[in-house]
């Protein structure tokens, strides 16, 4: 089993540590992420109605199955050709989007009126559903250090008719000089993306395990500022594409034992590790969620959704 990682290119660490969490089943999710994925879109109901671009799309010969996640969101199951060239993309009615990076906005629940943070948002496909679901009303203070994406981003969020949103070019490590408490906070966190392998085959072998720490203390980093300038009773939804426990389980562990939070449920995807590599962590993380590239099709996903209960 673990000569077959081999061979598909993982190195013989991350193979080990598969094979640890996972067993004959690491296999499985090492297969699925040779395939390619389903190609995904996001309504923008800030432009058009689900049922009126649905009907115009399927005009054209374009087939595709809810998401089922996310009201707006559907994959396309049969693509006569690229949905990129319709007027319907280029005008901003639809957004190209992976199926389980439509949940964390979902889960976030943000509503119109709210003050949102997100954390690192570029190039800005939770952003511009976090807008959507939130009516373009309110405000969220989008965070990014990368100009690059946050270019993009701008183009994205003009293009898909957003104006409720302040893009900053700025580490959120220091969103606290708002001197702002944020009803709601998305922190789709920096990670080595070892979900994404369908996307980034390189990473089966370029990555290592101080890749791994360096993401989770900036994770640690960038969650610790979340809670501080959160309003008690306020809400911080984290998501990685990694498969690493220790980017997911291990940082909300740490969360749980250092802060007044509690973890509320989530409806889709696999509960979380309890017991990666033999490691005893609190029953109330099993309420965050994994989506597998085996199970639901998606990339490899990590989402947990945190209330604050103290001041
Ligand atoms: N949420 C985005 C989306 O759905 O389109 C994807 C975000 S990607 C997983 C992580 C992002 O974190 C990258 O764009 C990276 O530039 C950004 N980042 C890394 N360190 C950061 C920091 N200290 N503050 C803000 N953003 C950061």
């Amino acid at each position: 089993m673990i000569e077959r990682l081999f061979s598909l290119g993982y190195s013989k660490t991350f193979a080990e540590r598969y094979y640890e969490l996972w067993g004959e089943r690491a296999l499985k999710i090492a297969e699925a992420m040779e395939k390619p994925l389903p190609r995904c879109f996001r309504v923008n109901t800030l432009r058009i109605e689900v049922p009126r671009l649905t009907k115009m799309l399927n005009k054209k010969g374009f087939q595709f199955r809810r998401a089922p996640w996310a009201r707006e969101g559907f994959c396309l199951t049969k693509e006569a050709f690229s949905i990129t060239s319709t007027p319907e993309y280029l005008g901003g009615l639809l957004y190209i989007q992976e199926a389980s990076s439509m949940y964390p906005p979902v889960a976030l629940e943000p509503k119109p009126g709210d003050v949102v943070a997100d954390m690192a948002a570029a190039p800005g496909g939770k952003t511009s559903y976090l807008a959507q679901l939130m009516k373009n009303r309110g405000i969220i203070y989008a965070f990014d250090v990368d100009e690059e994406r946050l270019r993009e981003m701008r183009l994205n969020l003009s293009r898909l008719g957003v104006i409720n949103t302040v893009l900053l070019h700025r580490s959120s490590l220091h969103m606290g000089e708002l001197g702002i408490k944020f009803d709601k906070i998305l922190l789709d966190a920096p990670c080595t993306g070892s979900g994404t392998i369908h996307k980034n085959p390189e990473r089966k072998s370029s990555r290592t395990m101080e890749d791994i720490r360096f993401c989770q203390r900036l994770q640690m980093q960038m969650l610790r500022v979340a809670l501080e300038n959160l309003k008690p009773g306020g809400i911080v939804v984290y998501s990685t594409c990694s498969l690493e426990p220790e980017e997911n389980e291990f940082v909300i562990q740490w969360v749980l034992d250092n802060f007044d939070v509690k973890l509320l449920p989530l409806k889709y995807g696999e509960p979380a590790l309890t017991e990666p590599f033999g490691v005893k962590l609190s029953e109330e993380i099993s309420k965050a969620r994994r989506f597998y590239p085996d199970r639901h099709g998606t990339t490899g996903f990590f989402i947990a959704k945190i209330e604050k209960t103290g001041i």
